[in-house]
C-alpha cells in the first residue's frame, strides 16, 4: 500500500488553482499565443493582437465553467487517489482482507476467501473471524493506528499455524473513513519441518542409544560378574556385535539419506537398464530369501526397458523393497518381481509378497522416518525403520512414484512407477513423486 501515501501527496497538490488551471488549459492557451503571433504579419496590428490574446487567456482561465471543470477535474483525480488498488490484492496469495473503522470488510481476496468464507457485502469482520486473539489485534490496530501482529494456531480440521498482522492503510480519505488491511502468512510448513526435525533428531539419538546401552551393560557384566565365565563371555561377545552391527546399520542409513537429501534437487543423468538391474538384485538376495524359505519368481519384459536414472540408487531401492517383501512377508513363503512397461502403467517394477500384508492406516506413513509397523518385529529382523524413507528420497530424485497396495491377511504389493516411455526403449521420467 506505498502507492496510497504517494497519492496522498499528489491529492493534497490537485486543489483547482492558478497553477492547476493554467497546467489543464495550456494547449488552447499555446494555440491561442500561435493565432495572435500569426495574425501580426497579416495585418492585426500588433496591439489589438496582444490585447485579442488577453481577453481569450483571460475567459479560458478566470470563466465560471472552466473553473468548475478544473475543480471536477481535480476532485475526480483526488478520489482516485484516495482508494485504494484492490486489483492488487485480487493478485496476491496471501489471503488479504481490507477491513474499515468499524471493521466492515471493503475487500477480501480469493485466498481469504478460502481460507475463512466468502463474506457477504459490508459483512462485519467477526461474522467469520471467531478467533478472540484476532478479533482484539483488530480492536487495537483500529484504535491506536500501529500495525501489529500476532501468531494464531487452529487444531481444527487440520492443525495449522498462522501469523496475523494488521496495518492501516495510509490514504487521503477522512481519518473515519480509513481502511486497514488484515492479512495471514502461512507458518504450518515452517513449523512441520521445525517438528520433523526435532522428532528426527530424538529419534535417532533413541535408536542409537539403544544399542549403546546394551552394549555398555554387556562390557560391565564381562568386567565383574562373568569376569572368569568363558561360556558366558563367547555368548556376550555375538550379541554385542550383533549391536554394534545394528549402529553401524543405523549410521550407515542414516548418512544415505543425508547424502541424498544433499542431492534431492539434482535430476540423474545415467540410463538404467530395469531388467538387468532387477535381475542382479534378485540374484544377490537369493541366498537370504533361501535362509528364510521364501522363493522369489522374476518376471522380466521382452524388450530391454532402460530408464533414465542411477544405477546405484536403483539398486539399493529394488533391494530394500525385494527384502522386505522376504522379511515381512515370509509366511507367504513367494514373492514375485515383475519388471513391465505397460500402457495403465508406464515402465514399473512390482514386488508382490503374500505374507500378513499391512492395515490401512499404517500405509501412508510406511516412507516416514523410523515408522514401523511393529517395532520389534522389524527389530528382530534387522530392521532400521529408515530402508523406505531412503526408497521414497531416492524415488523422488528419480522423479518416479511408490505405490503401495495391501490387504491385510493376502500381502502386499509395491510398485515403483517410472511414468511412460517417451521414444524407443528409453523411458523418460516425467511423473512427480507423490
Ligand atoms: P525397516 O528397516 O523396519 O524394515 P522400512 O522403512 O523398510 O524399515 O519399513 C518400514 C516398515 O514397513 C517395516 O518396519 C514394516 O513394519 C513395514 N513393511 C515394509 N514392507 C513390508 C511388507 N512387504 N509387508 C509388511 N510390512 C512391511
Amino acid at each position: 500500500m506505498v502507492e496510497n501515501t504517494q497519492d496522498l501527496q499528489e491529492g493534497e497538490d490537485a486543489r483547482p488553482g492558478l497553477a492547476l488551471r493554467l497546467r489543464t488549459q495550456i494547449h488552447p492557451l499555446a494555440l491561442g499565443a500561435v493565432a495572435a503571433l500569426a495574425s501580426v504579419p497579416a495585418g492585426v496590428p500588433p496591439w489589438q493582437a496582444a490585447i485579442g490574446y488577453g481577453v481569450f487567456a483571460a475567459g479560458l482561465l478566470f470563466w465560471p465553467t472552466s473553473r468548475r471543470a478544473a475543480r471536477k477535474r481535480a476532485e475526480k483525480k483526488a478520489a482516485k487517489s484516495a482508494l485504494p488498488d484492490f486489483a492488487i490484492i485480487e493478485t496476491l496469495d496471501m489471503p488479504t482482507i481490507v477491513f474499515d473503522r468499524e471493521t466492515q470488510i471493503v475487500r477480501q481476496n480469493a485466498a481469504a476467501r478460502s481460507l475463512v468464507g466468502a463474506y457477504p457485502e459490508r459483512a462485519a469482520l467477526s461474522a467469520r473471524i471467531r478467533s478472540p486473539v484476532i478479533l482484539d489485534l483488530v480492536a487495537r490496530v483500529v484504535a491506536r493506528g500501529i500495525t501489529e501482529s500476532v501468531e494464531y494456531s487452529e487444531r481444527v480440521p487440520s492443525e495449522r499455524w498462522h501469523e496475523v498482522r494488521v496495518a492501516p492503510v495510509a490514504t487521503a480519505a477522512e481519518p473515519g473513513k480509513r481502511l486497514f488491511v488484515l492479512t495471514f502468512r502461512d507458518l504450518t510448513e515452517a513449523r512441520r519441518m521445525d517438528r520433523m526435525r526435532t522428532d528426527f533428531v530424538a529419534n535417532a539419538s533413541h535408536e542409537l542409544r539403544t544399542p549403546l546401552a546394551s552394549l555398555m551393560g554387556f562390557i560391565e557384566t564381562m568386567q565383574g560378574p562373568a569376569r572368569n565365565d568363558e561360556a558366558a563371555r563367547t555368548r556376550f561377545f555375538g550379541i554385542m556385535l550383533e549391536q554394534a552391527q545394528r549402529m553401524a546399520r543405523l549410521i550407515d542409513d542414516l548418512l544415505s539419506l543425508s547424502r541424498l537429501e544433499m542431492r534431492a534437487h539434482v535430476a540423474p543423468e545415467g540410463e538404467v537398464d530395469l531388467g538387468r538391474t532387477v535381475t542382479h538384485v534378485v540374484d544377490t538376495l537369493k541366498p537370504m530369501a533361501k535362509d528364510l524359505g521364501v522363493e522369489i519368481a522374476l518376471t522380466l519384459p521382452a524388450e530391454p526397458l532402460v530408464v533414465t536414472g542411477d544405477v546405484d540408487e536403483l539398486i539399493q531401492v529394488f533391494s530394500n523393497l525385494i527384502e522386505n517383501a522376504c522379511k515381512y512377508g515370509q509366511t507367504g513363503r513367494r514373492v514375485e518381481v515383475t519388471v513391465a512397461d505397460t500402457e495403465a502403467e508406464g515402465a514399473h517394477v512390482t514386488v508382490k509378497d503374500f505374507g500378513p500384508g499391512i492395515a490401512k492406516e499404517h500405509v501412508p506413513r510406511l516412507t516416514e522416518r523410523f515408522y514401523r509397523v511393529d517395532v520389534e518385529t522389524s527389530r528382530a529382523k534387522k530392521g532400521t525403520g529408515l530402508g523406505l524413507a531412503i526408497v521414497k528420497h531416492i524415488l523422488a530424485r528419480h522423479r518416479a512414484r511408490l505405490v503401495v497396495r495391501s490387504t491385510p491377511g493376502e500381502g502386499s504389493a509395491f510398485t515403483v512407477k517410472f511414468g511412460r516411455a517417451e521414444s524407443g526403449s528409453n523411458t523418460k521420467t516425467k511423473e512427480l513423486y507423490k
